[in-house]
């Protein structure tokens, strides 16, 4: 734990109305588009989205590393949009390690502090931050001595050292295999809860993100779909994009069987409608309402053995075909389904979102 003295308050982070242009051979790029976002004090905040969204341009803008093209960015009540990098009390941590090679885990964390010849005693200070990371006794180490995982905790001390009030993260962990990427996603948000510093995380991962955030902002093209808890995200999905972009999702022609027959509308001509697996009911009785609603007969086309899952894909009588899956415990259960069986389906129109395909963005890249 680090001293309480030293203990930073996080800031709070506003951006208004941000943009970012590029100029390039093929014209202006628009990577970021106008964007706001708000960012409380001692948060996480994930930004996610497909590759080439803007999430690291929004997060360089934020760092002091980018200027923009318009729009403001307040750190409190201070407009910082113009300030200086080194005057912004960020912490920053990339995905390449960007560690100094010739010197000692020590003097690496140390150098931040030399740098602003900070009032502290360093050597403490470097022995506080092992300890924080779970690194204590390997402060005489070099980089090339440490594993991919302990030089990211390095980059972590490194980059908490001179107590940021801010913490900035461009895929941390992106280098690093999936144990090891858990075990320090862990580690990491006990460390920014314990010291209290706003972090902004960007992230590929979406597991990553739902579990370290408290507010995750989904990127697309240069603007934010959707900005909210990771329940409110997986839950209440604000548009079409969000929706196919998190989570697991089907996709019908707006106007086959299950869709007309769920009662649901489309406002659009040549719509598709999305649609959770986990929203679909089924009898494996004949029945002439589920829910209260009229079933869709459908067949039992394809049983995968996931491993931990069972998903089945189902095709209804106009071809249109869906999927979901099931635990093995409900697969050995009530819903043990066979290749070929008949089925009666509904899924209640409140559950579907419709979109027009041209209008859904960049297809995610994971
Ligand atoms: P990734 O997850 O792949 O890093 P991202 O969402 O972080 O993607 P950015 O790195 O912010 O995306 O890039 C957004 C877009 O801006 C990309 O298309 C990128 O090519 C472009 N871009 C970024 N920096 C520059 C630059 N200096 N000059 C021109 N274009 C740039």
């Amino acid at each position: 734990q680090l001293e309480q003295q030293q203990q930073p308050t996080g800031l709070y982070v506003r951006v208004r109305g941000m943009v970012k242009h590029f100029n390039t051979a093929k014209g202006v790029f628009k990577a970021v588009d106008g964007v706001d976002v708000d960012i409380p004090p001692s948060s996480i905040c994930a930004l996610l989205g497909p590759s080439g969204s803007g999430k690291t341009t929004l997060l360089r803008l934020v760092a002091g590393l980018e200027l923009p093209t318009g729009g403001k960015i307040y750190f409190d009540d201070l407009d910082a949009t113009d300030l200086a990098v080194q005057d912004r009390q960020v912490g920053l941590v990339f995905q390449s390690y960007a560690l100094f090679n010739h010197m000692t885990v020590s003097e690496n964390i140390k150098f931040g502090l030399q740098v602003r010849k900070l009032p502290v005693d360093h050597d403490k200070r470097a022995a506080d931050l092992l300890e924080l990371v779970q690194l204590t006794g390997l402060g005489d180490r070099y980089p090339r001595q440490l594993s991919g995982g302990q030089r990211q905790r390095v980059a972590l001390a490194r980059a908490l050292a001179s107590n940021p009030r801010l913490l900035l993260l461009d895929e941390p962990f992106g280098a690093l295999d999936a144990v090891v990427r858990k075990q320090l996603r862990a580690g990491l948000k006990e460390i920014v809860r314990s010291v209290g510093v706003t972090t902004i995380i960007v992230t590929h991962d979406q597991e990553e993100a739902f579990d370290l955030a408290d507010q995750v902002v989904i990127f697309n093209r240069g603007l934010i779909e959707q900005s909210g808890s990771p329940n409110e995200i997986i839950k209440r999905p604000a548009t079409p994009f969000v929706m196919g972009f998190v989570g697991d999702t089907n996709s019908v022609p707006a106007g086959c069987m299950l869709v007309r027959r769920s009662g649901f509308n489309p406002r659009l001509g040549k719509a598709r409608v999305m649609f959770r697996p986990s929203d679909i009911r089924l009898s494996k009785e004949y029945v002439a309402t589920l829910d209260g609603q009229q079933v869709t007969p459908a067949t039992v086309n394809e049983a995968a053995n996931m491993g931990w899952t069972m998903k089945y894909t189902l095709k209804f009588d106009d071809d249109v075909e869906c999927e979901f899956s099931v635990t093995r415990a409900q697969a050995d259960k009530e819903f043990k389904l066979d290749v070929g069986q008949r089925i009666y389906v509904v899924v209640p129109p409140s559950a579907m979102m419709e979109f027009d395909e041209t209008e859904l963005g960049s297809a995610p890249i994971i």
